[in-house]
């Protein structure tokens, strides 16, 4: 969805970041998840420089349009995750409470981004099966209310893990202590243990084109 420069200060400052949203088509449904960092910010704009690749454009690469899609979900509400929730007014749009709530935490996000008018904000509160086969799966780590998208496969759950962890290679490892929000470094190990328990078939995440896989 987008690609920029980690500024001074940042985590990765200087290394290139990518941006993901990923679409889930199951049992009819068509499910966004995350829309991606928003523009006309004058301070994002300048601290990233991000290039960026639109959401329909997005969409017809998927093979799919805005007007298919039936439910929108933020993995978390910062504001490269939620940016682009204004394209999507009268769906429903999946958060968690908690993370509402964060996301009021001074230069958390942008909030205006979060449900400009005519967003329709489902709030959610832990695991929450929003259709047949697909569950969001609260994952707490990254930020205080982050969740995942599971969807049941015959192989066994395929998951969005956005930010649950930065990278592939980071959730193999069981997590990095420096991806974890302030103060919740426990939770956001169990939450890595827990997606693992689940015996996933794949996972994708937000900042990093590798997916998981269980090694042979
Ligand atoms: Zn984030």
């Amino acid at each position: 969805m987008a690609t920029s420069i980690a500024p001074a200060g940042h985590p990765a400052a200087g290394s290139n970041i990518e941006v993901f949203a990923y679409l889930v088509r199951n049992a009819g449904m068509t499910i966004l998840v995350d829309t991606g960092m928003g523009d006309g910010n004058a301070f994002l704009d300048d601290l990233y420089r991000a290039n960026r690749t639109s959401i329909d454009a997005a969409l017809v690469i998927a093979g799919a349009s805005r007007a298919d899609i039936d439910i929108v979900v933020n993995s978390h509400l910062h504001f490269d995750d939620c940016g682009n929730n204004h394209l999507f007014p009268g769906i429903p749009v999946y958060m968690q409470s908690r993370e509402h709530d964060a996301a009021r935490m001074p230069r958390y996000t942008v909030e205006g981004w979060i449900a400009p008018e005519g967003v329709l904000v489902h709030k959610v509160d832990g695991d929450c099966e929003i259709a047949p086969g697909v569950t969001l799966l609260f994952t707490p780590d990254h930020t205080p209310g982050h969740q995942s998208l599971a969807v049941e496969t015959p192989s066994g759950p395929v998951i969005a893990g956005a930010q649950l962890a930065y990278t592939a290679a980071e959730f193999e490892a069981g997590g990095d202590p420096a991806e974890a929000h302030d103060g919740m470094v426990d939770i956001y190990y169990a939450s890595i243990r827990r997606l693992k328990s689940l015996q996933p078939a794949r996972v994708f995440f937000s900042h990093d084109r590798n997916e998981w896989q269980p090694s042979a």
